[in-house]
């Protein structure tokens, strides 16, 4: 019944999968502990169709508009659209409309906006704050020792169920500085678990990418964001899709 298309993204899904269980294995934890987030920006929405079939439904988009698009087009399935890129506060409209999640929280301005919007529309939405662990000027998030101040104004926004921290980490190919992000994200996450007000609950660690995501793993991920691993490389270097993030450093993946 599958197409070709299908069958190479089921392929390559079984082999991220298989990756993380090994990573699992080398830091003693369970696979079903982390959670494979499927990334689609750029790709098309027939493809997503493909994806789909091949038992992907959950999506994590960049952009919010692409990914309006797309939850149009594919209406007809029950998909679940997780945004996990930097988001315009007048944008905040259209994540309420679709979105089961969104990863990049990183301002009141915008919890305010969201709050008000889902409230309106009588939904919640997981919430993850996005930290910048990599001290890049470039990046989005708040700074580490932001998050406490801004965990703590979080209960006011009772529409957004905090979950957890995400973060991208430095694009170096030495590891070292790489696996430092993630620790840096782990550690803040174990701190600020017993400070947190009760209604925030930082189970979730959203970090490692496709060429990072088994580092990530090892230091306690339970949500990647996988991307090319599964859909095949992207046609422009990563500074296209994040304009707003410089350009240079992000080329390297
Ligand atoms: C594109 C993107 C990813 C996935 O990157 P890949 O290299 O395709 O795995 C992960 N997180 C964010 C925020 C992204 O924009």
């Amino acid at each position: 019944m599958d197409n070709a298309a299908t069958q190479l993204i089921r392929e390559r899904c079984d082999e991220v999968r298989r990756r993380i269980a090994q990573a699992c294995v080398r830091a003693g934890r369970a696979p079903e502990e982390v959670r494979l987030l499927p990334v689609t920006k750029t790709v098309a929405a027939e493809r997503l169709r493909e994806a789909f079939a091949a038992g992907l439904s959950e999506f994590g988009e960049n952009k919010i508009q692409e990914a309006d698009a797309k939850a149009e087009r594919l209406a007809d399935l029950p998909v679940i659209w997780s945004i996990i890129g930097h988001l315009q506060t007048n944008k905040a409209k259209q994540v309420a409309r679709f979105a089961r999640e969104f990863q990049a929280l990183d301002s009141l301005r915008l919890a305010e906006a969201l709050e008000r919007r889902l409230q309106s529309t009588g939904r919640g939405l997981d919430v993850l704050v996005q930290v910048n662990t990599s001290d890049e000027a470039s990046k989005f998030g708040l700074a580490p020792e932001a998050v406490a101040d801004f965990l703590r104004a979080l209960p006011a926004y009772s529409a957004l169920r905090v979950r957890g921290l995400m973060t991208l980490a430095v694009f170096d190919p030495d590891t070292v500085r790489v696996r430092a992000c993630f620790r840096r994200l782990r550690a803040l996450r174990d701190r600020l678990r017993d400070m947190a007000p009760p209604a925030i609950v930082l189970d979730e660690l959203s970090m490692g990418m496709s060429g990072d995501f088994e580092i990530a793993v090892e230091e306690g991920a339970t949500v990647v964001r996988v991307g090319q691993a599964i859909f095949g490389p992207r046609p422009l270097p990563d500074s296209h899709y994040w304009p707003d993030a410089g350009g240079g450093a992000a080329d390297q993946r």
